[in-house]
């Protein structure tokens, strides 16, 4: 009963430290990329989960053999990193074998044994692929080096084989656990990252949405406010966009809001926020920008578009044009809503000059 209560603590601490674990990585996975600090700190902990394991192991009668799930930790730590990371978590458990529980024969022969987990995992790890298949044999050559550890030290009475037999079958349930575990929090991680991504994307385009323009836009007119800065706003629309739907159809018009996305990004040298806001409207914030500058990117933005060749699904090279219209915090607006208004007042303006220009109202 002591055994199992003892495995069945170690497994809420690994499901526990898998668990919080995973939440430093929510912003970026644990891969090759990952910054050398946040290597060693996995390392480090990943040791502190063997020490953890160790201290509510069980005693293994008559000898000091302490029989745990320490071998997950290392399975873990070489599974998502490397070597030089598992060596890190080895060294950790290896010295607190050696200092909490004494220097003994056991000891060394746990050091040893701990050591060959590292190595044989490592070993694995280079002649498999990476999954399932790989941390099942990690799993089973580690079971096999606990359990020849085991031996060396326990006299074969039937209690020591009920142990062997219950701790075999509760390193392979945990073992299989722990990895679906980790693909879980892995794959949670992942999507998280893709739908905090796509929540301030655009859908058709990949430029920020509009939920994503009233955030920057508040946040940027916060800054020029305390800053005494400058916030420059550009409003784009499409001239006549509804008639080449109507001519073409609206999956020729999906294709030129597509293309004029790049146009746009392009004009911009990739270093402005470019928003789509409405249909067939897209908006620029230019922190620091003045109204003359924001003025004179309205207007590239004009010329880049009209002597660009948009190309439709059918092949067929369409040109287009667009009106704009730009205002500037605290040039021409005082505030951020008169700010957005000014801007459409000024395409409004664009439109009613026989569109394919930029309108100011100063
Ligand atoms: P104006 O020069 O006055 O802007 O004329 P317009 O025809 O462009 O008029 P308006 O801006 O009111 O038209 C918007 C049109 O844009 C209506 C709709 O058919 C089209 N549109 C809006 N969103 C989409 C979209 O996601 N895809 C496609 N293909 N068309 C869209
Ligand atoms: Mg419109
Ligand atoms: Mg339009």
């Amino acid at each position: 009963m002591y055994m199992i209560k003892s495995l069945f603590i170690n497994t809420t601490i690994l499901i526990s430290f898998i668990t919080v674990g995973s939440q430093f990585f929510k912003d970026a996975p644990l891969n090759g990329k990952t910054i050398l600090k946040k290597r060693i700190a996995t390392a480090l902990g990943c040791g502190i989960l063997g020490c953890i394991l160790m201290i509510f192991g069980i005693q293994v009668t008559d000898t000091s053999t302490i029989l745990d799930l320490r071998h997950i930790a290392i399975i873990i730590i070489v599974y998502l990193t490397g070597f030089y990371p598992s060596l890190m978590t080895t060294l950790v458990i290896c010295i607190f074998r050696l200092t909490h529980f004494g220097v003994t024969t056991s000891s060394l022969v746990a050091v040893i044994s701990v050591i060959s987990i590292t190595l044989g995992c490592n070993v694995i790890k280079e002649l498999m692929e990476e999954g399932w298949k790989q941390w099942l044999w990690m799993n089973i050559y580690s079971i096999i080096v606990v359990t020849l550890n085991l031996n060396v030290f326990t006299s074969k009475t039937s209690d020591y084989l009920l142990r062997i037999f219950l701790f075999l079958i509760v390193s392979i349930f945990v073992g299989i656990m722990t990895y679906n575990l980790l693909k879980y929090v892995i794959e949670s991680n992942k999507l998280f990252r893709k739908l905090r991504i796509q929540a301030k994307k655009d859908f058709l385009t990949g430029l920020n949405n509009v939920r994503e323009f009233d955030i920057s836009l508040n946040g940027m007119m916060e800054n020029s406010k305390t800053n005494r800065g400058i916030l420059t706003h550009i409003i784009l629309d499409i001239d006549n966009f509804k008639q080449v739907n109507d001519t073409y159809g609206h999956p020729a018009g999906d294709s030129i809001l597509q293309q004029l996305s790049n146009v746009l990004r392009e004009s911009c040298q990739y270093d402005k926020p470019v928003y789509r806001v409405g249909g067939e409207e897209f908006s620029i914030l230019l922190q620091d920008n003045s109204l003359k500058e924001g003025i004179e990117l309205a207007e590239k933005i004009r010329k880049n578009v009209e002597k660009f060749n948009f190309v439709i699904p059918d092949g067929t090279r369409i040109q287009i044009t667009v009106s704009l219209g730009v205002a500037s915090y605290p040039e021409t607006a005082s505030s951020k809503d008169r700010l957005i208004k000014q801007a459409d007042e000024g395409l409004y303006k664009a439109k009613h000059s026989g569109k394919n220009s930029v309108g100011v109202i100063e």
